[in-house]
């Protein structure tokens, strides 16, 4: 089968036929349909991050398919099934995060497109106990960038402890934060939007954001908003790839307001101790989200509330791709298409 392979960190992937995998116990072989492009899948593939993963790999944790076959003791999931992958893709269900409602932190989980072959392919294996089932009658190539944009930002909306009519800032209108603004405001939020592009805060702007903020161009950001909003935001998102981002959000906080950090770069930023302290502010890292949180944002997506903004492409295109995100010149989310 046809897949984008990462052989080496530093080279372009190489799109080449793949030997075909085979359902193990409890899995099941889907054909993909769609499979969206994570801004994870790029650092995956430059091996940005302390843990890398072993090469050679198929990166992709937003696909979208049909089962076409089921391994033995494969249960939940039947031939024919439309479900798709997650970078949360397994865990050990045994362990206490797993037993507390917080398997997103098992030690044991396996990652789909990093420690096991993702969806940038023909073909992927899922978990059946943990492969999300996608509600009937959606728009399939949608949906796909639900399975990790969407249910990412609804969960650090939700760790964010904002309240309906309060404030909360989206930093970073990628694929994941066009996304935020929307689950923000059906969640009952006002939002504040940060980009460095005029054209990702257009974006905002569109999904519903009542101020968005050029940072690039306003040089005092956090007194822009603290004016706006009336002394802050009540809490926050950071889901930019640059660590100064992550500073110039913690200022935009309001007094006992809480940041929910979702962006992975590679970088450190300073947390100042003397207003952290004074002022209250809680900063937390926020990690995909659970079998839960993934289901109940896909309700939201089926009830109409939520409508990525995507552009479709071929599998082909992938290093193309990664060119534009890492340039941060696509608006929304890049879903391939498989059958083009
Ligand atoms: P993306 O490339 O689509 O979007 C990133 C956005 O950040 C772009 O709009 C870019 O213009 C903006 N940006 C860059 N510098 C900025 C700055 N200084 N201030 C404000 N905005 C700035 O990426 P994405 O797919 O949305 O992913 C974003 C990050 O989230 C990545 O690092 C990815 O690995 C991470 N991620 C984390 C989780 C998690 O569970 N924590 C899940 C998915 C993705
Ligand atoms: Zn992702
Ligand atoms: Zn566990």
């Amino acid at each position: 089968m046809k897949a984008a392979v990462v052989k080496d960190f530093s080279a372009p992937l190489v799109v080449e036929d793949v030997e075909l995998p085979v359902p193990g116990p409890g899995q099941a072989l889907v054909e993909v349909r769609y499979s969206g492009v994570c801004h994870t899948d790029l650092h995956a593939a430059h091996g940005d991050w302390p843990v890398k993963p072993a090469v050679p790999f198929v990166p992709g944790h937003e696909g979208v398919g049909k089962v076409v076959a089921v391994g033995d003791g494969c249960s939940r999931l039947a031939v024919g099934d439309t479900v798709g992958n997650a970078w949360f893709w397994s865990a050990c269900g045994a362990c206490e995060f797993c037993g507390t409602g917080r398997e997103t932190l098992c030690p044991d989980q396996r990652n789909g497109g990093y420690s096991v072959d993702g969806s940038f392919g023909r073909y992927m294996l899922v978990d059946s106990a943990y492969a999300p089932v996608i509600p009937q009658g959606v728009d399939l190539a949608a949906a796909a960038p639900i399975l990790c944009a969407g249910v990412t930002v609804y969960k650090g909306l939700k760790e964010s402890e904002v309240r309906p009519g309060q404030w909360v800032l989206v930093s970073g209108i990628g694929g994941l934060g066009h996304i935020a603004v929307q689950y923000a405001r059906a969640m009952g939020m006002r939002v504040v939007a940060v980009d460095v592009s005029d054209e990702k805060c257009a974006l905002a702007r569109r999904h519903g954001a009542e101020l968005a903020v050029n940072a690039l161009t306003d040089t005092d950001a956090a007194a822009t908003i603290a004016e706006f909003t009336g002394g802050g935001v009540h809490g926050g998102l950071v889901t930019a790839v640059n660590g100064a981002a992550f500073s110039q959000a913690v200022g935009a906080l309001r007094r006992g307001g809480t940041l929910a950090l979702v962006g992975l770069p590679p970088e450190q930023f300073p947390l100042d101790i003397f207003s952290t302290v004074l002022f209250g502010l809680t900063v937390r890292g926020s990690i995909v989200g659970t079998r839960t949180d993934l289901a109940e944002a896909l309700d939201f997506f089926a009830r109409g509330l939520i409508e990525p903004t995507y552009t479709l492409r071929p599998l082909t295109d992938i290093n193309q791709i990664f060119d534009e995100m890492t340039a941060g010149r696509i608006d929304g989310r890049v879903v391939m298409d498989m059958s083009l």
